[in-house]
Parts: C-alpha cells; structure tokens; sequence
C-alpha cells in the first residue's frame, strides 16, 4: 500500500517542527511563512519521521493518506 503526505497550508503557522523530523520531506517558504512539501510521496524510510511531524506539528497541518 502507498501513501502520501497532505499537507494544509491554510492551517500551516510557520513552526517549522516538520523540518526538524523530517528535513528530506518538508521545506519551508519563508517569504509566505509555510510548509512546503519536498516529497508528496517519500519512501518508506521516511515514514516514521513523516508520522512524528504530523503528530508535533502545533497547527495539526500535516496528515498521511493511504492509497488503497
Ligand atoms: S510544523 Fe506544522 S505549522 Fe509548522 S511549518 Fe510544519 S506544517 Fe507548518
């Protein structure tokens, strides 16, 4: 099963806790104070970093999906 990464720059406040988990798979736009998503859909390895930043991100902008 695959997955991929969403995440909501409507909610993002710029906390920029996902870079620190997971600095493969998200970046960060400065000039507009949001996420930006490296990878929609990272590789397994990445999977545990990607669920920490979703749990710890303070503005809950972040969230898996699972393709069925
Ligand atoms: S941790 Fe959440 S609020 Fe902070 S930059 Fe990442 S997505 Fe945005």
């Amino acid at each position: 099963m695959s997955w991929r990464v969403v995440a909501d720059t409507e909610l993002c406040q710029g906390h920029q806790m996902c870079q620190g988990e997971a600095p493969d798979v998200f970046g960060f736009d400065a000039d507009a104070d949001r996420v930006v998503l490296l990878e929609e859909r990272p590789a397994d390895v990445h999977r545990r970093a990607v669920q920490d930043a979703v749990v710890y991100c303070p503005a809950m902008a972040l969230s898996i999906e699972e393709d069925s």
